[in-house]
């Protein structure tokens, strides 16, 4: 599942694609993709203008020029693509935007939704969700003060979207090993030094997969460089077998509270 750096890679190329841009036809394919009736669907959105595209968790926000929101979630599978007809990836779409010549395809959304939401709505929608944590007011103070009284260990705690918003299966395990922290270990038995680190670890891991573009191993769009440049990054995620860039032993997998994680029993304490 995409998870922060992800999206905040769709959302920056989104918004170089399609903000400022009307919406000239919109076509959906299956309904339940939506939470609204199609017909309504259409009138509230087709002909309007994209203002522009935010992030939040793991989702993005189309805002319109009328007020209202499409959130998008992506679940397992759902994934986008830019382009004109003759570019479109061989898959069923769930849903259509079309900009003039141009369409942004929503493809593989089974779990996931473009929903359409006015602002008040959209925010009631999202208020459960922790703090972001590269915003510029999640300090080290803020930090510290929500693992407090965790329990929880850092793999189930890191994923957990109302402790803090964004970070998946796959960061969390990225998080944990590049902190020299096991997964295991309970968040309220850190001392200090290790929850500074933790810290200083959410920050750089998820900047760094911003930088490189996300893991999504589809292009946005013909020519889109960026997307998919952290898969080859990874230092534990999905390398069972392998050996840990920091100390040579092997990465090991194992189910922590039925969750597939990957971590180094070299150098992770
Ligand atoms: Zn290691």
């Amino acid at each position: 599942m995409p998870e922060l750096p992800e999206m905040e890679n769709c959302k920056i190329l989104l918004n170089q694609k399609i903000a400022g841009k009307r919406i000239t036809n919109v076509i959906i394919n299956r309904e339940k993709s939506i939470n609204v009736k199609a017909a309504e669907f259409l009138k509230k959105v087709k002909e309007r203008k994209i203002e522009t595209v935010d992030r939040r968790a793991k989702h993005l926000l189309l805002y319109l020029d009328n007020g209202y929101v499409l959130l998008l979630h992506l679940m397992l599978g759902g994934w986008m693509y830019y382009g004109t007809v003759k570019d479109k990836p061989d898959r069923s779409v769930q849903i259509q935007l079309s900009f003039g010549r141009q369409h942004l395809y929503f493809i593989g959304l089974r779990l996931g939704y473009l929903h359409l939401f006015t602002k008040e709505e959209v925010k009631k929608e999202l208020a459960g969700l922790g703090p972001e944590p590269l915003a510029a007011n999640f300090t080290f103070d803020t930090f510290s003060d929500l693992i407090e009284n965790r329990r929880g260990m850092i793999k189930t705690t890191l994923v957990n979207q109302e402790f803090l918003s964004g970070i998946g299966n796959r960061y969390s395990d990225e998080i944990a090993w590049h902190a020299q922290l096991l997964p295991e270990r309970t968040m309220n038995d850190l001392d200090s030094n290790e929850k500074r680190q933790l810290y200083q670890s959410i920050r750089f891991i998820l900047q760094q997969a911003i930088q490189c573009g996300g893991y999504m191993d589809q292009p946005l769009f013909i020519g889109d460089t960026k997307t998919g440049g952290y898969e080859a990054n990874m230092y534990v995620y999905n390398r069972a077998g392998e050996a840990c860039k920091r100390c040579s032993a092997l990465i090991v997998k194992e189910e922590i509270s039925s969750r597939k994680t990957f971590y180094c029993k070299g150098c992770q304490r």
